[in-house]
């Protein structure tokens, strides 16, 4: 195979001090100089890439995101989804522009990067623009754009196969504060304090993106060169159980989050080594099909799946090892 779709990094954050408080054991961890993960007493998995709990973020950013971005800006859409379930470090990754310097997480290292490269290049004149989605039960919300009705966000695909979110606000930026702001404001609208919304705002994906458009002046005619970066994070990825109404016994349905499912099924068929022949299932749900452009084909994916070490999230853990390990 020439390319490697999907890159995988799995990172495994600090036990939190509440969990250091009630005791907690760690039950997965690194193994030393390798890119494998030992979970358990002796269950290994390899990944592309492998972050224990001293990682940084800037270790995150610089091993995984820069390429993209460098890629992102010769033309290459780019893709990267905090995968896990909930506490295990998704948002703090992707990072929602809170907090110290050292602590910012992928979005606000991209966003300082790429107009850092703008400052760069006076030859090259750029339009960057951002949106923030948020997909709950295959409804659309448009994160920048309250007012706007569910109802009037649809996704398209333009005669050149780009996906198209139709109504959803997008907003041309000219500077890394300005993107930060539009960040901060829609992230705090999925973070409301009230249980409703922290139970939405685990099962939900949000999807921040950034689309540049670039004008090269060159001198036998100009060219347009446009591509995007898609910000991801993720629906917890734990079963949600339900307990039924029956008094005794508590009847369990387990409930998966259909667009990780169908995001699964995507991502193992683009690394089927037969995939030219195979179908690939963007269509099953909402994520996938607005991601379609920037997945496979000549996209760079990176999913970076977030583990709780604690031996009380074991189960959680070895699952998320295991839906990952599909990608490769
Ligand atoms: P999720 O978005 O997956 O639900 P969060 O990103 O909110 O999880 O992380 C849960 C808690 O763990 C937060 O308090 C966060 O600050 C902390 N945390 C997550 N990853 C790390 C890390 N790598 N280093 C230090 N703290 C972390
Ligand atoms: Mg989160």
């Amino acid at each position: 195979m020439d390319e490697i779709p999907v890159k995988v990094a799995v990172r495994i954050r600090p036990l939190l001090s509440k969990e250091i408080l009630h005791n907690h054991q760690v039950c997965v961890r690194p193994v030393p100089n390798t890119q494998q993960i030992i979970i358990g007493k002796d269950r290994v998995f390899t990944f592309d890439h492998v972050f224990g709990k001293s990682s940084t973020q800037d270790d995150v950013y610089s091993s995984c995101i820069k390429p993209l971005l460098v890629s992102l800006i010769e033309g290459y859409n780019a893709t990267v989804f905090a995968y896990g379930q909930t506490g295990s470090g998704k948002t703090y990754t992707i990072g929602g522009g809170h907090g110290a310097e050292e602590e910012k997480g992928i979005i606000p290292r991209a966003i300082q990067e790429l107009f850092q490269a703008i400052s760069e290049n006076h030859n090259i004149d750029f339009t960057v623009k951002v949106s923030y989605i948020e997909v709950y039960k295959e409804d659309l919300r448009d994160l920048l754009e309250l007012e706007t009705n569910v109802k009037d966000i649809h996704i398209r695909e333009d005669e050149k196969g780009n996906t198209v979110i139709v109504g959803a606000k997008e907003c041309q930026v000219e500077s890394a504060d300005e993107v930060m702001s539009l960040l901060e404001a829609g992230s705090a609208v999925r973070h409301t304090s009230t249980t409703q919304m922290n139970e939405r705002s685990s099962r939900s994906h949000a999807i921040f993106t950034m689309s540049i458009l670039q004008q090269r002046d060159a001198n036998n005619g100009a060219t347009m060169i446009s591509s995007k970066f898609h910000f991801v994070d993720l629906a917890g990825s734990e079963r949600v159980t339900k307990t039924g109404n029956t008094g005794e016994r508590f009847k369990e349905s387990i409930q998966i989050n259909s667009g990780l499912l169908a995001l699964g099924n995507v991502i193992s068929a683009l690394a089927d080594p037969k995939r030219k022949s195979a179908h690939v299932p963007y269509r099953d749900a909402k994520i996938t099909r607005i991601l379609k452009d920037s997945l496979g084909g000549n996209a760079n994916t990176v999913m970076i799946t977030c583990i709780s070490p604690s031996t009380s999230d074991f189960d959680e853990s070895l699952n998320s090892l295991k839906y990952s390990n599909r990608a490769k």
